[in-house]
């Protein structure tokens, strides 16, 4: 049991790498550089969490970032928190303002994903890695009985949760807090950030999309980062982006930009007012000399 229990950890830690390095921090937001054996490894390690073609997953989540919490969001819980979870999974084609051909362009024509893309037909694309993800673990109960290949299939579907309830739990403004002064819901929520491997520190991840580096304060535990940077060291990875370097400065530009932000709103408000106001008046003396006019005849 003690044997299994070890097992399950260890396949749930590299299946969630799988999402977080693989999927998202590397193929979705290009946050380092790697040799290519390197992403192959976390990428199907994602695969087998059953996350779907790696192509739809970056062309859904980079539309995420575009659009966050804004009606094209693909998964904002603002619009319902099931369609939010599960709901969106269910599309049957992309969204119209989604197109991995044009939002993909550096995974479009890698031969493995095109494969796993199903030419872009959600229903083969899912049965796809559902009959990888099955026979995978087919394999593992011929060679080392069911008891493994039902704790490697639980690992997977345990991380196939990081995502989904990252989307709504780190989305929702009363679950979490906020590092920097950003306009959308995104917030850091630290139970997300532990059964996430780093990935709940949502709140610093949309203010700086492109950093490798989630966790930004003492206490905000990235383990994704913390791999990220001892490949580093292993020579696998290369270029890195880490972040902000001096994090109070960061906070506090962001805290300068949201109130000019929220002056230039403010500002357009009584503008759009004034016009309206204005707009108003000038057809109230039209009428009144209309009316003049006519009574004069
Ligand atoms: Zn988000
Ligand atoms: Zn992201």
């Amino acid at each position: 049991m003690i044997e299994l229990t070890v097992f399950f950890i260890i396949s749930y830690i590299i299946h969630g790498l799988g999402v977080t390095v693989g999927y998202h921090r590397l193929l979705s937001h290009r946050t380092f550089k790697c040799a290519k054996f390197v992403e192959y490894f976390f990428v199907f390690a994602g695969y087998l969490a059953f996350e779907g073609s790696p192509i739809w997953w970056t062309a859904i989540h980079r539309a995420h970032h575009r659009h966050v919490d804004t009606p094209l969001d693909p998964h904002s819980p603002r619009y319902g928190l099931w369609h939010s979870y599960m709901g969106w999974l269910f599309e049957l084609k992309y969204p119209d303002h989604i197109n991995p051909a044009e939002q993909c362009k550096d995974l479009i024509n890698d031969p493995i994903y095109k494969f796993f893309e199903q030419g872009g037909n959600m229903q083969r694309m899912n049965a796809c890695n559902f009959i990888i993800n099955l026979g995978v673990r087919a394999i593992i109960w011929a060679f080392f009985g069911w008891q493994y290949a039902l704790a490697s299939l639980l690992a997977g579907a345990a991380v196939l949760q990081i995502p989904l309830m990252l989307n709504v739990a780190c989305h929702i403004p009363k679950l979490g807090y906020k590092n920097f002064a950003t306009k959308d819901d995104g917030v850091n929520v630290w139970w997300v950030g532990i059964l996430g491997l780093g990935e709940g520190w949502h709140n610093n991840h949309h203010a700086y999309p492109g950093s490798a580096r989630n966790g930004m304060r003492l206490f905000e535990v990235d383990l994704s980062y913390a791999v990220i940077k001892a490949m580093k060291k292993l020579g696998w990875v290369g270029w890195i982006n880490h972040g902000p370097k001096d994090i109070s400065l960061a906070r506090k530009e962001w805290n300068k930009k949201f109130v000019l932000q929220e002056s230039i709103e403010r500002g357009k408000h009584y503008l759009d007012n004034v016009a309206k106001d204005v707009a108003k008046d000038l057809d109230m003396v039209a009428n009144q000399t209309k009316e003049k006019a006519l009574t004069r005849v």
